[in-house]
Formats: structure tokens, C-alpha cells, sequence
């Protein structure tokens, strides 16, 4: 593996010679809902018996997402597959690759493919990407290649089939690691297009990395799994599966000034996505991130 310093000087550089080629242009972000399910709220939110409220259901919606403008798309997280959603009783509304399909995205075509953690539900469908460079963070490429993510907790949402499918990128050399600070208010915005950075958060998982893209309407943050809900915000609740704490709290403060600053947050489960945003004309599973149906952010 490449040294943190090194890489990062390179993949700078890489930033620039594509923002180059890009001529500035901004993107169209897209949400792709491919799965849902039902659930409860003592089921998503850690400790939830702490808060002294009743439990109660709860929708979570799988998403995935697109930025794309006239000279590139970029796919951020591939989903999970059919086997994967099916084992965890799952509903798959649509294949991820398929989603794409009919949005008129060939998956084969894609050359960036950004995986914010490696969660069965967000790299699941890597092999439909085979000329993709994959960016992904170094440490949780690390942490799922190791020892430790064998444990029953942390098995229970990563397949081995995906891991696998990340170490054959890295082997290729199709992968641009990001080496970032995960947390605890160091974060740091790496290019990997013009107009679109990455961050690594981590708490959720020990590299989980947010996307930064440029849109007419201003900064779109694909807060992916470092928000599962929009009310962890106003709340400051951490969702059930967590690996560092306090790097989970830090992560929610950074979307509130995120937000707070202009941005639009967009989470990485919630149905009020589905719900706010207008749907892409002709394609009831794909959401345009923009301005909402309720004149207000989700
Ligand atoms: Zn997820």
C-alpha cells in the first residue's frame, strides 16, 4: 500500500488534472431507492431504551446515489445484492445495476465509483463496475481485510463476497485509497472530480467517508451512512451499529454546520428523501436533490 504522504500528493495532483478536464461544471445529484423494509425504532438507534420513549416503527429505505453532469457520472455506493438483501429479509425494489439501467447508466461504463463504508447495503454489486476506479477510504479497506472484522457484530454487516470483490479492485490497482483523519473534528476534503470531495467521518464504520458535490443548487452532502435519519440531527442520536462514539457525535455536529452553512444533507436511510425531493421525470425510483416538493430540506 501506498504511504499516506505519498498518496496523497498524488491523488491532489489527480484532483487537479481532472478538475482540469471537467471545466468546472456542476452536477445532478440523484438518490436511487432500491430497497426498504420495516423496523423499529429500538432497532435503529443505540440504546434506545435510554431515551425513555415508547418504541415504534419505522421505514428505513436503501438508497444509492448519482452525480452526473454533461462530461461525467459517479456512482457513490453500489447497494446491497440480491443474495445479501434476501438473507437479511430485505425488500430489493430494484438491482442496484438495473436501477441504473433505466436511468441510462451502464454500469460496465462507469469509471468512479466512490464506497463510503463496506456494509452489505453499500458494496454489494461491485463486480457490475469492472472499469470503475473505486475510491474508498485506507482505513476501513484495512479494518474489513483484517482480523477483527470476523467478530459476530461486525460479520453481521459485511459479506465476504464484497470484501473479496474490494480486494480484487485493490489487486487490479483500480483503487484510490483515501487517508483522512476519520473524525474527532480533523476532517480534511480530498478531490476525486472537480466539484466533488470526499471526507472521512468514520464512527458508523472506521473509515465512512461523506461526499461533498457541487450542484445549481448549491452543496449537496451524501451524508451516506454518517446519518441514517434526518431527526439523528435533531436529536443527536447515534444509529445502532457504531465503531468509535464519539467520532459518531463529531459526525453529526459536522452535517449540522454543514447544514447550517448552506448545505443540503441528504441521509443515507430515511424515506422523507423519497417523500421531499421531486422524482426524476419518468424514473419513480430515482429523486432529484434539489429543491424540495415542501419548499423546505427534509
Ligand atoms: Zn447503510
Amino acid at each position: 500500500m501506498q504511504s499516506a504522504s505519498g498518496w496523497q500528493k498524488r491523488f491532489a495532483d489527480r484532483g487537479k488534472a481532472v478538475a482540469k478536464a471537467d471545466g468546472g461544471a456542476r452536477y445532478e445529484v440523484l438518490a436511487i431507492r432500491y430497497g426498504t423494509r420495516l423496523t423499529s425504532k429500538r432497532d435503529v438507534f443505540l440504546h434506545f431504551d435510554q431515551y425513555g420513549e415508547p418504541d415504534g416503527t419505522l421505514r428505513m429505505d436503501y438508497f444509492f446515489w448519482v452525480a452526473r453532469n454533461g462530461r461525467r457520472t459517479i456512482v457513490i455506493d453500489c447497494g446491497f445484492n440480491e443474495g445479501s438483501g434476501a438473507r437479511r429479509g430485505r425488500t430489493m425494489l430494484c438491482p442496484p445495476p438495473a436501477a441504473l439501467q433505466r436511468i441510462g447508466i451502464a454500469p460496465a461504463d462507469v469509471d468512479l465509483l466512490v464506497v463510503t463504508h463496506a456494509h452489505y447495503d453499500h458494496a454489494g454489486n461491485i463486480g457490475a463496475f469492472p472499469s470503475a476506479r473505486v475510491v474508498m477510504s485506507a482505513r476501513e479497506y484495512e479494518f474489513w481485510t483484517g482480523e477483527i472484522a470476523s467478530r459476530p457484530l461486525f460479520a453481521s454487516v459485511a459479506e465476504g463476497d464484497d470484501i473479496a470483490a474490494l480486494r480484487r479492485v485493490a489487486a487490479a490497482g483500480r483503487m484510490s485509497f483515501v487517508y483522512g483523519a476519520a473524525g474527532r473534528s480533523r476532517y480534511s476534503r480530498q478531490p476525486i472530480a472537480d466539484g466533488i470531495d470526499v471526507v472521512e467521518v468514520g464512527g458508523h464504520t472506521p473509515g465512512q467517508l461523506v461526499v461533498l458535490v457541487d450542484t445549481e443548487h448549491g452543496p449537496v452532502v451524501l451524508a451516506s451512512d454518517a446519518l441514517h435519519y434526518y431527526e439523528q440531527l435533531t436529536l443527536d442520536r447515534p444509529f445502532t451499529h457504531v465503531t468509535d462514539l464519539p467520532a459518531t457525535y463529531a459526525a453529526l455536529q459536522y452535517l449540522r454546520d454543514l447544514q447550517a452553512g448552506g448545505a443540503q444533507v441528504v441521509a443515507g436511510h430515511d424515506p422523507l428523501v423519497a417523500e421531499q425531493y421531486p422524482a426524476l421525470a419518468g424514473h419513480e425510483g430515482a429523486t432529484r436533490i434539489g429543491p424540495t416538493t415542501q419548499g423546505r430540506q427534509p
